[in-house]
């Protein structure tokens, strides 16, 4: 189905820590939401800084702080009872600070209870980091409502149903739909907004579950897809995708529109504007993404969609992934035998560890990973039947755009803006939409340098990117 021929036209507007971060940056919001004209879910992640501060607690109570992070727990219950100033009507105010004060009692009764026992399983982990979501949609929600706009907050646990990996749940979209449809588009309908907590949801057994970092993004495009949305904007601190990481890139321009495999590659490679699973759910119902400013509501952003037709002809942005480790696997035997392969990723496999990019030649294959985890059993299981090197402080480093698959010159152009850098691997996807390097993590800064400069910085390599200012 197209997001066209829906019986209920509505958006999904997430915003992330930074857009709701205090009072200003939430009136900000109120009138984002307020100027749009469709009927509007909204997603918020915690207030700016409230996931860390959580997880800081988490880690005081296991390493025996009990007292420190009780006096967390306070700091962060005085920030958020300061954004009742949201709301004027007295009333409100009274019925939100009632509000916030139990979700707080609750997290310090919990956090005085696990420091006796000074253990934090990822279960309890996930229960104390969801109350960032859980009082900042309160928060938007009571302020949305006191501004003239009806709305109303929803726990995401009764919506978001996912397996019980706390930490990294996946979810079970059937039974996402269903609620969604159950607890939501009746709202929509009635023209309430709802307000949703990104991040968080529950198991089966209603047990809070977590999605992973920046999963806010990810809730947004769930909750679009399951409600057939004309659109899921991701509001965040940025001009949209920029052709680099801007903490890295002081030169960095808008990219005005990205396919979807596009922009999957670059949030999966390190753009971190967007969560890496945020486009799958907006592909499952052709749903586009937009990108946009909170800062800057009035800048055009980034729309992602199936087929943006841009015929634009070099990379769309460039992105760099750290802290991985590098496996080579060499067979013990002379020439590679099949199988081989099979038995390496079998491995990766059992310790369900993905895999980021792959070279082979004839007797071996370098993998690197990202996730660290399994890395001791991997490499015990491996060296039953081959050699094994493994080496930290990896980097990746790629260039990401559809262009890429029209113009084989540039991938000698990418090798060439790195002549002399010592390339660890070097991988050209089969859909050729990308063209990655392995680099030790010191020289990723330079590469990122020399190929932005090379493909965005130089007229005629970057013609078909507007230029915009980042926030
Ligand atoms: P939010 O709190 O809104 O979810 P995030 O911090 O998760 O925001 O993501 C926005 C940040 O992503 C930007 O401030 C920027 O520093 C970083 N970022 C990294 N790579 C890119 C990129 N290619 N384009 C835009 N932003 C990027
Ligand atoms: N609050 C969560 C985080 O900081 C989720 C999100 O913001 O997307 O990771
Ligand atoms: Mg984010």
């Amino acid at each position: 189905m197209s997001g066209k021929d829906r019986d209920l036209a509505m958006v999904v507007m997430k915003f992330g820590g930074s857009s709701v971060r205090d009072v200003e940056a939430v009136r900000r919001v109120i009138g984002i939401v307020g100027r749009e004209k469709e009927a509007r879910l909204v997603v918020v992640s915690a207030l700016g800084g409230v996931t860390d501060g959580l997880l800081d607690i988490a880690d005081l109570v296991e390493g025996g702080k009990g007292e420190e992070a009780r006096e967390a727990v306070r700091a962060l219950r005085r920030r958020h009872e300061d954004m009742a100033a949201l709301v004027g009507s007295a009333e409100e105010k009274a019925v939100l600070l009632a509000d916030l004060d139990g979700r707080f009692d609750e997290l310090e009764a919990i956090v005085h209870a696990l420091s006796v026992v000074e253990e934090i399983s990822p279960r309890s982990r996930d229960t104390i980091v969801s109350f960032g979501e859980i009082t900042s949609s309160r928060i938007v929600a009571a302020a949305l409502s006191d501004s003239g706009i009806p709305s109303r907050s929803i726990d995401p646990r009764i919506v978001l149903v996912t397996d019980s990996q706390h930490g990294a749940a996946q979810p079970d979209v059937e039974a996402t739909d269903e609620r969604l449809r159950r607890e939501v588009a009746p709202l929509l309908k009635e023209g309430v907004v709802p307000v949703l907590g990104g991040f968080i949801g529950a198991n089966p057994a209603g047990l809070t579950t977590t999605l992973g970092r920046g999963g806010s993004d990810f809730s947004a495009a769930l909750f679009g897809a399951g409600l057939g949305a004309e659109e899921i904007q991701i509001w965040t601190d940025v001009d949209g995708m920029l052709t680099a990481d801007p903490r890295m890139i002081p030169a960095t321009r808008v990219v005005p529109q990205l396919s979807f495999s596009e922009a999957s590659e670059l949030a999966y490679f390190g753009a971190r504007v967007l969560h890496p699973s945020t486009i799958l759910p907006a592909v499952r119902r052709d749903i586009p993404v937009r990108i946009l400013n909170s800062h800057r509501p009035e800048a055009p952003g980034t729309r992602i969609t199936r087929d943006p037709a841009n015929g634009k002809k070099g990379p769309a942005a460039i992105a760099c992934k750290r802290g991985l480790t590098r496996l080579d696997v060499t067979s013990t035997r002379m020439l590679m035998a099949y199988g081989f392969l099979r038995r390496v990723f079998e491995v990766f496999e059992r310790y369900r560890t993905p895999v980021d990019v792959v070279t082979t030649s004839e007797v071996s294959v370098s993998v690197t990973i990202d996730d660290r985890r399994a890395h001791d059993s991997i490499v015990a299981d491996l060296s039953e039947f081959a050699e094994v090197v493994s080496e930290h402080g990896m980097a990746i480093v790629c260039a990401v755009g559809d262009g890429l698959r029209r113009d084989p010159r540039l991938a000698a152009q990418m090798l060439g803006a790195l002549e002399g850098l010592p390339l660890v691997m070097v991988s050209q996807g089969g859909s050729r939409q990308n063209i990655t390097v392995v680099v030790r993590e010191d020289a990723a800064a330079v590469a990122m340098e020399r190929l932005h400069r090379h493909f965005f910085e130089d007229d005629d390599a970057s013609a078909g990117t507007a230029s915009a200012a980042t926030a």
